[in-house]
């Protein structure tokens, strides 16, 4: 048996429903759907989640989320209609304006995107509709309980024969309030349900043929890889290849589940598979190239740091009381730096962690700079081979990008580099270029 997870172009008009439907009745082991909300119908259109977000805002400001629910509702009737499958859609968004109006945080209005596109599926196919708040379980503190969600998922779909339709990206706490993962959720929600009912295979239909060797918005036309390990693909997810959710191998993994990325608007194509182990497979030296912008580096220098005892874990001490996350920690003989990737996101002051770092450690200087991108290039082919980080090294000086930071991880799986968020689309490129120009 298949899971399919369909991403938010997939869903977003009649033609792409239609697609969908058409990919899933094609072929009877395509059982367990799950869905993302409609996304962008051309460009400059606004993703369905990211309307309901504004809901919520508008609730909080305006103390009514009225106006942005009847543009998504329209959107939704619309669909149906043309669809040809009817539903009470004011039922139904009644009780997500009381829910919305009940809420303390975004995450139920932003769940209901998800919500509202698997009823419609499940109506276009003829399946059953699984709310994932009944099978996707959340701890008090807010952790994803994976052992309990395992259970819930084998019970309530395992060996449905007539097919079943469930809402990607959120589930449910304890306390009954519905929960969100991060941004992109609905790939480990196909993911968690792969793995509970144990399929043969994990399809991720979306926009574009495959996995990609890098961003498809940085290089023109870049090869499609036509497969890659779990490790690898989280490395370049995890750094920015936002095809699929950085998390989506933690279920399938111990089970070793193939995920497929798919084309919806090319299926007969055979896209991109990650595998658990790839050694009988032909291995480039490079798989692929992801990176991301904004990053902050904090740079500390002391006289004589490294033969302070514990200079580090004062300093990263500092970074945790913050609730930050260390991406990176280059240290030369007198200095170290810290790359942190979400102080933004995270609305934390800066003045006030160095303020700490100076308390803590007495440095002779710190230098803070928020513009570093980070480029990660990936491939077990990089293992034992001389010359790579030469070759990435080139091709950034011959492209006259200046190079902020290296690091390479003592699996040789992956050489990150820093540069300037100004050099990063440059910087890409040229390393794209070097290896498969
Ligand atoms: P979905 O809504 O189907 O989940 P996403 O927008 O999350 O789709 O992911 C698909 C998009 O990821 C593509 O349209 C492409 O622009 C972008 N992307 C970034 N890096 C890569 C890559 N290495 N390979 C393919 N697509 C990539
Ligand atoms: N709709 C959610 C988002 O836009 C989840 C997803 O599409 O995977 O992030
Ligand atoms: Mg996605």
């Amino acid at each position: 048996m298949k899971v399919c997870k369909f991403g938010g172009t997939s869903m977003a008009t009649v033609k792409s429903v239609t697609q969908v439907k058409d990919i899933v009745l094609s072929d009877k082991e395509r059982k367990y759907i799950v869905v993302s909300a409609p996304g962008k119908r051309f460009s400059g259109d606004t993703k369905v989640t990211d309307l309901l977000y504004a809901a919520y805002a508008e609730q909080k400001e305006k103390g009514s989320a009225a106006e942005t629910l009847k543009e998504i509702k329209d959107r939704f009737v619309a669909l149906s209609t043309e669809l040809g499958v009817s539903h009470d859609w004011d039922a139904e968004f009644e009780k997500i304006a009381e829910g919305i109006a009940a809420s303390s945080t975004a995450d139920y209005a932003a769940s209901r995107g998800e919500y509202l596109s698997a009823v419609l599926t499940a109506k276009v196919l003829g399946f059953e509709f699984i709310d994932s708040a009944d099978i996707i379980k959340f701890r008090s503190d807010g952790t994803f309980d994976a052992l309990l969600t395992n259970d819930l998922v084998k019970k309530r779909c395992m060996g449905n024969p007539d097919g079943i339709v469930i809402p990607g990206f959120y589930g449910r706490m304890p306390d009954k309030k519905i929960k969100t993962f991060t941004r992109g959720g609905s790939d480990f929600t196909g993911a968690i349900v792969a793995r509970g009912v144990k399929a043969d295979v994990y399809e991720n239909w979306t926009d574009v043929d495959g996995f990609m060797v890098t961003d498809p918005r940085i290089v023109d036309d870049p090869r499609l890889i036509e497969v890659l390990s779990y490790e690898e693909l989280r490395e370049l997810s995890y750094m920015g290849a936002s095809v699929l959710h950085p998390d989506s191998v933690f279920p399938v993994q111990s089970d070793g589940i193939p995920i497929n990325i798919r084309n919806t608007f090319a299926p007969e194509k055979k896209g991109t598979y990650i595998l658990k182990d790839t050694a009988g497979y032909p291995r480039p030296l490079v798989t692929g190239i992801a990176g991301r912008k904004g990053n902050t580096n904090i740079t500390i220098k002391k006289a004589m740091m490294n033969g302070e005892i514990g200079f580090c874990r004062k300093v990263l001490s500092v970074i945790e009381r913050y609730g930050l996350s260390v991406e990176h920690v280059p240290t030369g003989i007198d200095t170290m730096s810290v790359v942190i990737s979400d102080i933004d996101s995270k609305g934390v002051s800066k003045a006030k962690i160095i303020e700490d770092i100076r308390g803590m450690v007495n440095p002779d200087h710190i230098d803070v700079s928020e513009s570093m991108s980070l480029i990660a290039v990936v491939g077990h082919g990089m293992a034992n081979t001389p010359g790579t980080a030469a070759k990435i090294f080139n091709a950034l000086y011959l492209a006259g990008v200046n190079i902020r930071m290296i690091d390479q991880g003592s699996s040789e799986l992956n050489i990150i580099v820093g540069v300037e968020d100004k050099d990063y689309d440059a910087a890409t490129r040229a390393i794209y270029g070097a290896f498969f120009g």
